[in-house]
């Protein structure tokens, strides 16, 4: 389970992970001490999120020193991404946590920050009594508390709860049928503050909540830019317009989370398992990281054990071929962060094995030898496509790619090899967004000489992984001048 992504220098062993799948974990109050966090870390956890729509930033700061203390304490890299809130409607501060609803009985929604009120739920936005009138539905979280409206006043929303439940502060607030605030695009002047918190806390990658098109994600670079700071971007897909833009979206981000919680209310339900299938396809195709996310392992949040159903869904995302699996309210607010963990690892250990077996997961390398956009190929693709060819031939476990953008670990990633991609970067930034890549592992190298053939052959053959005899894949740059990858080698250690 430990592996090591320090410089490989003065003969370190190196013990890989038993499972590919990357997994991002919400740190809230069940997960943010450091003891929970060095055993996430231990049972598998490859990024932390922070959602900023939840806690203070004095918090995350805590949070943030945490993680890394516990990445530092573990030897194990951490990634932290920053969720930007976006332009949801959420309730505010509760009286009382968790206000409990009860199916039938009448409440009041004010729009307020807070409430002193224990029966009062406010609404942190001023215009929602007008988003509203009777007989309109208003979700509350990912809908499983619904209320339906008798009356709208100037600044009172009489309802009656018809899905009851425990509600907390912070919870979304969706108007369904109702005239949608989300006109408003993102990234929102809030978020515009938390991508400078994120960069005043040394971090880089950003989550954009509700993006509709390309140009939302060009703005939050350009806000970062503003600072002197280049970042990577996930944008989250949770709105129609959003299905109805991908492509450009794709085309301009970094990565993408399929946010199935927004998903589910804001497109029809049961479209979100072919929507999930889709984007997941398209974005391995482009080669960018894709995050599965929301409900997995929903019921550990309680329970010790998932349901079958939900061990079933971790397993077909990774079969459909997602990069990552996110776990929510499991380890933010759940009893079990530890185990939630380390049963993801352990869906995601069992199914990998099966996954060339059963013959999934192919999709994207029958896209290009279906010659499919032929006219778009790249030398990237070119090669990718033959260190497949090679590792599938020859049986080969290990792809070793010097990188600095790490284009060239994420254009093999994208087929989901058996084999393992060890990529060597001297850039932190590219080091750290690896994280989020199925199947790669990647080190941070200090000097230009460590890219050589030579140090990470040595590193390597110190490392223990590979016996004496065995072949490995080194892909490299060797046009006069040229940037960028454009070969491969296949090499026999001695
Ligand atoms: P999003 O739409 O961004 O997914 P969300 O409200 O569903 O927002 P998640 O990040 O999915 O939030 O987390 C699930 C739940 O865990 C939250 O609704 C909240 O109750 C709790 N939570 C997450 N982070 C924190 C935190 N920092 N402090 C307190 N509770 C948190
Ligand atoms: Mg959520």
């Amino acid at each position: 389970m430990i592996y090591n992504t320090a410089p490989g220098s003065g003969g370190r062993r190196i013990t890989l992970p038993d499972h590919r799948t990357k997994i991002v974990s919400t740190i809230g109050p069940a997960s943010r001490s450091c003891e929970v966090l060095v055993r996430m870390i231990q049972a598998g956890m490859n990024v932390a999120r922070l959602n900023l729509a939840h806690g203070t930033f004095e918090e995350h700061r805590e949070n943030i020193r945490n993680i890394r203390a516990a990445s530092e304490e573990t030897g194990l890299p951490v990634t932290i991404l920053i969720d930007l809130p976006g332009p949801k409607i959420r309730v505010g501060a509760l009286a009382e946590e968790p206000m409990i609803l009860q199916k039938g009985e009448s409440v009041t929604l004010v729009p307020a920050a807070a409430s002193d009120d224990p029966f009062t739920i406010p609404v942190d936005f001023e215009q929602f009594p007008q988003m509203v009138s009777p007989g309109s539905t208003i979700y509350l979280g990912d809908g499983f508390l619904q209320v339906q409206v008798e009356e709208a006043r100037e600044r009172e929303v009489m309802a009656r709860v018809v899905l009851g439940g425990p509600l907390l502060s912070r919870k979304g607030v969706s108007v369904i049928g109702g005239e949608s605030v989300l006109a408003v695009s993102a990234p929102t002047p809030r978020d515009l503050e938390c991508i400078e918190f994120g960069l005043s806390e040394g971090l880089d990658v950003f989550g954009i909540s509700f993006v509709r098109r390309a140009e939302d994600i060009r703005r939050a670079r350009e806000h970062a830019a503003r600072f002197g700071k280049s970042i990577h971007v996930i944008a989250k897909i949770e709105r129609a317009e959003a299905l109805a833009n991908i492509d450009a979206i794709l085309q301009e981000t970094d990565g993408v989370m399929i946010a199935r919680g927004d998903l589910g209310i804001q497109t029809p339900i049961e479209d979100v398992p072919i929507v999930q299938k889709r984007i997941i396809l398209k974005a391995n195709i482009l080669g960018r990281p894709v995050i599965t996310a929301t409900q997995m392992l929903m019921s550990m949040t309680e329970n010790i054990r998932p349901t079958r159903a939900e061990v079933t869904d971790v397993a077909n995302a990774i079969l459909d071929g997602t990069d990552a699996v996110m776990l929510s309210e499991e380890t933010s607010i759940g009893n079990h962060p530890v185990e939630t963990v380390a049963m993801m690892a352990k869906i995601a250990r069992s199914t990998e094995a099966s996954r060339q077996v059963i013959g999934t997961g192919s999709a994207t390398l029958e896209h290009f030898r279906q010659g499919m956009e032929r006219e778009r190929i790249t030398v990237n693709d070119v090669v990718s496509l033959n260190v497949i060819q090679a590792l599938d031939a020859l049986g080969i476990r290990y792809v070793l790619t010097p990188t600095r953008s790490g284009t060239t670990p994420r254009s093999i990633s994208r087929f989901k090899p058996a084999a393992w991609i060890l990529a060597f970067t001297r850039s932190p930034e590219t080091f750290r967004f690896l994280a989020f890549s199925c199947g790669v592992c990647p080190f941070l190298v200090k000097s230009e000489k460590d890219y050589r053939h030579r140090a990470i052959l040595d590193m390597i053959r110190e490392s223990g992984l590979v016996a004496p005899g065995e072949r490995v894949v080194l892909t490299e740059g060797v046009s006069p001048g040229g940037r960028g990858t454009n070969s491969l080698v296949i090499l026999t250690l001695d």
